[in-house]
């Protein structure tokens, strides 16, 4: 395991829509258990595989409760409800924080690291995280949707995806 450079934006790879995952092996545990080492070593809750230079529709997400780590592997969602206004920031851009509206409740299908298929709700700020991941696969950053820039001041303590 390895932690990966993290690329920052501007970058092209950042603004691709991912390809899918088709293959379920060694090179793709090794990817996801790097993605996890370095979402640590960043102190992310959350990383896509575009951060780390491949335009695959690959991401972890850990907000470091009872769900652990979260990986998704050619993740869709089915279904949101509601809405929640908050702070959110992004490995990819450094100390930039906005405030960004987003569903308050999703639920999505996805593939893990073996290939099979499973649900997941999430609720709050762990449905935030998994909705700024399943963006980066679509090429799309928070930057795109913040309603307003944060100063530092305001910030308390909110994880980075
Ligand atoms: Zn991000």
């Amino acid at each position: 395991m390895s932690v990966r450079k993290i690329v920052t934006y501007p970058s092209e790879i950042l603004e691709v829509k991912c390809k899918q995952v088709k293959i379920f092996d060694k090179k793709l545990v090794k990817v996801l258990n790097d993605m996890y080492d370095t979402m640590i070593e960043f102190d992310g809750v959350g990383l896509a595989a575009p951060q780390i230079g491949l335009d695959q529709q690959i991401a972890i997400v850990d907000i470091d409760d009872d769900s652990g780590t979260i990986e998704m592997i050619n993740p869709e969602i089915l279904e949101t409800k509601g809405e929640q206004l908050g702070p959110e920031g992004c490995l990819s851009f450094p100390d930039l924080y906005g405030e960004v509206s987003r569903p308050f409740y999703v639920k999505i299908k996805a593939q893990d690291r073996k290939g099979r298929f499973y649900t997941l709700e999430a609720e709050d700020f762990l449905a935030r995280a998994i909705l700024h991941e399943i963006d980066h696969l679509e090429g799309i950053l928070f930057t795109s949707k913040v309603s307003r820039y944060l100063e530092e001041a305001e910030l308390e303590g909110e994880g980075v995806e």
